[in-house]
């Protein structure tokens, strides 16, 4: 016989609400029922295993899985509290979380660190969440307390798309963390079905589009999948999916030296995104050992920058959150293994 329903509001409330984690101190679930829960499950499927402060506040971390596989999540600060002069605090500080989807990544950017250790595996919904969680409560961030939720870190959400979709589900849930899918950012290399079927689910998420480059014969040599997933489908898959009136779809552009940081390709890409309620988002290349490729001048980022905005563009400049904490995808976990194979 299944459990009642309340059952399963007051086992969310344990893990996300009292941080729980173990099936034992749930006092008021029964014995046998929490003893079969502990023969199924395990709240805390991830265990840290590496943790770096940037200077600016963000953390990295290292998680490592069940299977001994590791993913990395980053902590950002995106505002500190604040105080008035008699102590009383004002403002909570502002979180988000950047969250891995899968270990490695089928995709294989020409510029991304995780790419080059190819793919290995998706993430469970509960690996998903559980970084949010685990780091919720390494900084005994209270458990009330609201984070937003960027699918940013390792791996292709939408290559991972039914547990992507469970994860913004129990994200969501208001016996859990709460974080309603508005506050939910899943970032994307650009499968264009795979943006329309998202869009379908009617999830409520917000949208970024990785797009690096605005001419499909450049994407191809940045980003192989271009070849199927042109920069027209991405396009149209975008004007199809259904966006917060208050909200924009984001494209991310990664900014790299004398690659795709000319004002030919501002111009260019005003051009695609004319009639899309549109924010571009410009990041700085974050060079690896190995790389051949070169982070931009500050000056020729601003330049980029400024045309957009002259043109109407809403668009900004990615703070290097954490630049010296080995920030970019992938760049935490790559110390790691060479630390371990020495
Ligand atoms: N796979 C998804 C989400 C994870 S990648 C996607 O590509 O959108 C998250 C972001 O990290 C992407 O926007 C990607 O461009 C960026 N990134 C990858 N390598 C980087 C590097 N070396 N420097 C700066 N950003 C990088
Ligand atoms: Fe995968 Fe994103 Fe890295 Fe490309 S940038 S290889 S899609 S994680």
């Amino acid at each position: 016989m299944f459990p009642p329903k309340f059952r399963a509001k007051q086992i969310y409330n344990w893990i996300y609400q009292q941080h729980v984690d173990n099936f034992d101190e749930m006092a008021n679930i029964p014995k046998t029922l929490r003893k079969e829960l502990a023969e199924h499950f395990d709240i805390s499927p991830l265990n840290i295993v590496n943790k770096e402060l940037s200077s600016d506040g963000s953390i990295k971390y290292l998680f490592g899985l069940h299977d001994g596989h590791t993913v990395e999540a980053v902590l950002l600060k995106m505002k500190d509290a604040v105080y008035d002069e008699k102590g009383e605090l004002l403002h909570h500080a502002k979180y988000t979380v950047c969250v891995s989807s899968q270990v490695g990544c089928k995709v294989g950017c020409a510029f991304c660190l995780t790419a080059k250790g190819g793919f290995v595996r998706n993430l469970t919904p509960g690996e998903i969440v559980g970084q949010v969680l685990e780091i919720k409560k390494d900084q005994e961030i209270a458990s009330n307390r609201r984070v937003n939720i960027v699918y940013m870190g390792m791996g292709e959400p939408l290559d991972n798309l039914d547990n992507l979709a469970k994860s913004i589900r129990i994200f969501g849930n208001e016996n859990g963390l709460s974080i309603s899918p508005k506050r939910q950012t899943v970032s994307t290399s650009g499968i264009s079905t795979k943006i329309e079927k998202l869009g379908k689910m009617e999830l409520g998420v917000q949208l970024a589009i990785s797009l690096h480059a605005v001419d499909d014969a450049l994407r191809e040599t940045l980003i192989p999948m271009n070849k199927a997933y042109n920069i027209a489908s991405i396009i149209d898959a975008v004007r199809n999916f259904p966006v917060n009136t208050r909200k924009r779809v984001m494209f991310e552009y990664l900014v790299i030296k004398d690659v795709n940081d000319d004002i030919e390709s501002a111009k260019k890409l005003i051009k695609l995104l004319q009639g899309i309620k549109a924010k571009v988002n410009l990041i700085y290349f974050n060079p690896y050992p190995g790389t051949d490729f070169k982070r931009p001048e500050p000056e020729q980022m601003k330049r980029f920058q400024d045309y957009l905005l002259r043109k109407g563009v809403l668009c900004t400049i990615r703070e290097s959150k954490g630049l010296d904490i080995s920030a970019a995808c992938g760049q935490l976990r790559e110390k790691e293994l060479q630390r371990s194979e020495v």
